[in-house]
């Protein structure tokens, strides 16, 4: 059994209902969701001419290697009517992993951890509130030291 680490996220259509039907679906095809954060809404991060997105993180227990994963949230993403247009433009659902383990890999499809954790509040700030002491693999330190240093400038609040 691995903990997976999600962070999902909508910014199109009903977001919260879209983000809870993320639930329901990660339950079914990824595994228990142990651990859940509030709702985050945030100012869009890389492209920001864009309506604020609501995100989540959540923990969950799964039997799925890494790869199986991705497979399952990019299958939920377009239950959820995701249409793959420009990068990081509006999408109805967005589901991102950030930790698996503490692994580490890179490849052309998945990198683990997420490349640019430490550079969003909108993933760190539910992340702390979640796990504080949670020690990022790659650079060694704790998701609440990494939102302390972290220059994102974005808002992010309890949605
Ligand atoms: P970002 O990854 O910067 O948040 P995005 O979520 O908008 O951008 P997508 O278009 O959803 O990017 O995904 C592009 C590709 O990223 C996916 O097809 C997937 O193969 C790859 N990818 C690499 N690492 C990860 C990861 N940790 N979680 C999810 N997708 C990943
Ligand atoms: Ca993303
Ligand atoms: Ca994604």
């Amino acid at each position: 059994m691995a903990l997976v680490y999600l962070l999902t996220g909508s910014n199109k259509g009903n977001c919260i209902t879209l983000l809870k039907q993320a639930q329901v679906n990660i339950v079914q095809k990824v595994g228990n969701i142990i651990a859940y954060s509030k709702f985050y809404e945030s100012e869009a991060w890389g492209k920001e001419d864009q309506a604020n997105f609501v995100n989540q993180v959540l923990i969950v227990e799964t039997l799925l290697a890494p790869l199986a994963v991705l497979k399952e949230t990019q299958t939920i993403e377009d239950l959820l009517g995701r249409v793959r247009t420009e990068k990081w433009g509006s999408r109805t659902m967005d589901i991102d992993l950030l930790f698996y383990n503490d692994l580490r890999m890179d490849t052309e499809r998945l990198t683990l951890p997420h490349p640019y954790l430490h550079q969003r509040r909108f993933t760190l700030v539910p992340l702390v509130a979640l796990r504080k002491n949670l020690l990022h693999p790659v650079w060694k330190k704790t998701v609440k030291v990494l939102l302390e240093e972290c220059e994102d400038e974005l808002g992010v609040w309890v949605y």
